[in-house]
């Protein structure tokens, strides 16, 4: 169980210190619009010693074994799944995600323990094909990297993107979402603890326009790995062309299709598609938040999917009965809405499509939308929230046309008996990741993940993850 509640101050990690800054701002819980926690906010200053520090750390750590990188890695993950209640209550009081949802402990840990045993797995080449020569890649870490991530599932994105940097040799400056900065304060604690030496792992929160941009724009970042929406990434991107081109990863939002054919399985189906939407309050990158269902089944479809989907309990996300968070703040909220009001007007509304004002959170109902058409922005653009569309469709064409008639390619799901249509739409579909007959790819553990088109740039994901952070040397030896 939880902890208790209770007032919380976070510190920044630089160069194996805990340190206060400046400047604090007060978060909120957005269930309860309590305040929470105090929290530092990295300056200009206190974000150029982060990445000095990492600088400084770099050919100390990048000089040990892999086995030497992985001892405080395995020591993090043993901690991570110590601390696991009180992580889970942090993250409740920061973003809003159910104590009752909260996997990502355990996951972020065999992560972490992953990368600490992977560490050889991505390695040179050598060629004798030239002759008179014998030519070679060397694998090498860039540097310093900055990873900085969103505020979604902040603890699983911290492990996927440390791990992989600091076993193959680089240093890491964090930079955590001002949203949710609990969980990565608290780990900043347990980095001290799993010994890692000074400067390799600084972890620091702040608002996007000051360290984030900092980083972004910073000379001595080698490589910098991007979570978050598409605008943020756009910046990004600019910042590294016009500073020090530094090697940039981008993983940006989504707006995920899924599409039932009449043959599918439909409790399958329903099941599948309305915990894509439920978790974490619709706050999920690869979401299916537009669903086209084939004119035969649709009548059933709808009925079984409004049941589940509508189906919640709000309330404190420390209590585990509650299964349905708050959106992660203020902003969040007053956007959803927004988009709601929207599709109001150009869809027709099944259930939902209000704010659950009986709480004092940033509640919002689960909601169903039909007959959107399909250019109108919620049918467009990424909400991110629990609002789903679902339309028809009759034809394999006319619905992969719709499919990948936007600007995102994330993911997509298909959901059918027939092998050869499910192999046509996996070809078909515009998007980094398809599920077929599912619609996480959680469960793919040794597979890329990143976008299509305006989702981002690069993949992620073990093997992948570590190919992003190690540069490519050609070698050549005269005989
Ligand atoms: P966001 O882009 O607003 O913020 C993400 C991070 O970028 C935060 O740490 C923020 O402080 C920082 N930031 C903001 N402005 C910056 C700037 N000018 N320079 C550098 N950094 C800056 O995104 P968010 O609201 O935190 O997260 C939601 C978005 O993330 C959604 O679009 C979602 O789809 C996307 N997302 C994508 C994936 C994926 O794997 N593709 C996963 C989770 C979330």
């Amino acid at each position: 169980m939880p902890g208790p509640k209770r007032h919380i101050e976070t510190r920044l990690l630089i160069n194996g210190e805990l340190v206060e800054s400046e400047k604090t701002f007060d978060l909120i819980n957005p269930a309860t619009l309590e305040p929470v926690a105090k929290v530092y906010e990295a300056s200009e200053a206190d974000t150029n010693a982060a990445v000095a520090a990492a600088k400084a750390s770099f050919p100390a750590w990048s000089a040990l074994s892999v086995e030497q990188r992985a001892v405080p890695l395995k020591k993090l993950a043993q901690l991570i799944r110590e601390n696991h209640d009180e992580l889970a209550s942090l993250e409740a009081m920061s973003m809003g995600r159910p104590v009752t949802h909260f996997f990502d402990a355990m996951e972020a840990a065999s992560r972490i323990e992953h990368y600490a045993e992977a560490g050889y797995e991505v390695q040179g080449t050598t060629s004798i094909q030239t002759p008179g020569y014998v030519n070679m890649t060397f694998r090498q870490p860039y540097g310093v990297v900055a990873a900085i991530i969103p505020w979604n599932y902040p603890l699983l994105f911290l492990a996927g993107k440390l791990a992989p940097a600091l076993i193959t040799g680089n240093t890491v400056v964090l930079k955590s979402s001002e949203k949710a900065p609990l969980t990565s304060a608290k780990i900043a604690t347990l980095v001290l603890e799993a010994g890692f030496p000074r400067g390799v792992f600084n972890i620091i929160t702040g608002f996007g326009n000051i360290s984030g941009s900092i980083l972004s724009h910073h000379m001595d970042v080698r490589a910098l790995t991007f979570t978050g929406s598409g605008r943020t990434g756009r910046l990004i991107q600019v910042a590294a062309t016009k500073s020090n081109l530094k090697h940039v990863l981008l993983e940006l939002g989504g707006k995920s299709p899924a599409i039932v054919f009449a043959d599918a399985d439909l409790d399958d189906a329903v099941a599948a598609t309305v915990q894509s939407m439920k978790q974490n309050s619709g706050q999920v990158c690869m979401a299916n938040s537009r669903i086209y269902v084939q004119d035969s089944i649709a009548e059933k479809f709808m009925a079984a999917y409004q049941k589940t989907f509508a189906l919640v309990t709000m309330g404190d996300t420390l209590d585990p009965a509650t299964n349905h968070g708050p959106q992660a703040d203020a902003v969040q909220h007053e956007t959803v809405l927004r988009y709601i009001e929207d599709g109001k007007k150009v869809g027709k509304l099944v259930v939902g499509g209000e704010a659950a004002t009986e709480h004092d959170g940033f509640f919002i109902r689960p909601t169903i939308f039909t007959e959107a058409p399909e250019d109108s922005n919620i049918m467009k653009e990424e909400i991110f929230g629990p609002v789903v569309n679902i339309n028809t469709f009759e034809t394999e064409e006319e619905v992969l046309a719709k499919a990948n008639d936007t600007e995102f390619g994330l993911y997509a799901s298909v959901f059918t008996k027939d092998i050869d249509r499910a192999m046509r739409f996996a070809k078909g579909l515009e998007s980094g990741v398809v599920g077929i007959n599912c619609t996480s790819p959680t469960h793919m553990k040794d597979g890329p993940f990143g976008g299509y088109k305006s989702s981002g740039s690069g993949r992620e994901g073990y093997r992948y993850s570590m190919e992003n952070f190690l540069e490519t040397k050609a070698v050549c030896i005269k005989l």
